[in-house]
């Protein structure tokens, strides 16, 4: 285990799965978080979200954060994408700090908040018919986006399922709809907020593979956060671990397994070691006063 930030990468970045990519030494972080607090102000009262998050992640990290509820982890999400501005600290994103809301980012959440009124394949091109500069290209060929869309959906498993509506889904491929909603604009960031946690587990497995294959091909930096920690260590090249509110991050593992990963690794004795080394570390973390 390793306190802090971690290191800032050096001109190769070798991922876990044998990517590499030669980057210029002085590219810029894909985000960053230097002291970051948040307070929300109500009338009744403040409360501290967010305290001291430092953190640094590499352009097409795979990062996830486990946490219990209520300890700041979607409040993190927000400011990554310029939904909430710090109030102490700053958030960088590819090397400029963040102002406002973000377009080069994706989010999917647990809730896939999909429209009723509009098919599986429309609700995927929501965000080309209401972002700029999406919304002008989008508008100018169609049927170019259409296609992408498409091809999401079939990536996916959703061959023949494009004009249903979300009613007409289950669970599962709602929240496939809602990634492929979140990667349509081929963001460089994807933000998952526990997005597969009202899923059953057989279901919710299915996903990882999903995701990560879905990641791979794109290459995109991904922050996850989760309360599953099996689901932490499964996807991610980094696993965070956040304390109770305010949260703070308290502790950082590297996941070296080899990708592609599949569940039957989640058996082996490397995962399981890690798996009880990071209970450990929240254990403690509960245990603070
Ligand atoms: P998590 O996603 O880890 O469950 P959140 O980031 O949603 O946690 O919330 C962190 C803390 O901030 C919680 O105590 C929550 O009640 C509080 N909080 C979240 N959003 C608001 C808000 N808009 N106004 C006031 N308090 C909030
Ligand atoms: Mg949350």
């Amino acid at each position: 285990m390793n306190l802090g930030p971690g290191p800032v990468p050096g001109p190769f970045l070798s991922m876990a799965d044998g990517r590499s990519a030669v980057r210029n030494p002085n590219s810029p972080l894909a985000v960053e978080f230097a002291g970051v607090g948040l307070t929300y102000a109500a009338r009744d009262g403040s409360t501290l979200a967010l305290e001291a998050v430092d953190l640094a992640v590499r352009p097409g990290e795979f990062v996830a954060i486990v946490g219990p509820s209520g300890c700041g982890k979607t409040t993190f999400l927000k400011l990554t994408s310029g939904l909430l501005r710090p109030s102490q600290g700053e958030v960088r994103v590819e090397g400029r700090p963040v102002r406002g809301p973000l377009k080069i980012v994706g989010m999917a959440f647990q809730n896939p908040t999909l429209l009723p009124w509009r098919t599986t394949l429309e609700n995927v091109l929501l965000p080309l018919e209401i972002v700029q500069p999406y919304r002008r290209e989008y508008r100018r060929d169609r049927a170019k986006y259409r296609s992408t869309a498409l091809d999401l959906l079939s990536s996916v498993g959703l061959d023949g399922f494009a004009d249903r509506n979300p009613w007409q889904l289950s669970g599962g491929m709602q929240q496939r709809t809602s990634l492929c909603r979140a990667l349509v604009h081929q963001p460089a960031i994807l933000l998952l907020d526990e997005p597969f946690g009202a899923l059953d587990a057989f279901t919710r497995e299915e996903l990882w593979l999903v995701l990560q294959r879905l990641c791979s091909e794109r290459n995109c930096t991904v922050i996850l956060v989760t309360h599953d920690l099996r689901e932490a260590i499964f996807l991610a090249d980094t696993v965070y671990v956040m304390s109770r509110r305010p949260g703070r991050l308290v502790s950082r593992t590297e996941v070296a397994f080899p990708r592609p990963r599949g569940l039957e690794d989640c058996f082996t004795s490397q995962f399981l070691e890690l798996f009880q080394d990071i209970r450990r570390q929240i254990g403690e973390v509960r245990e603070a006063p």
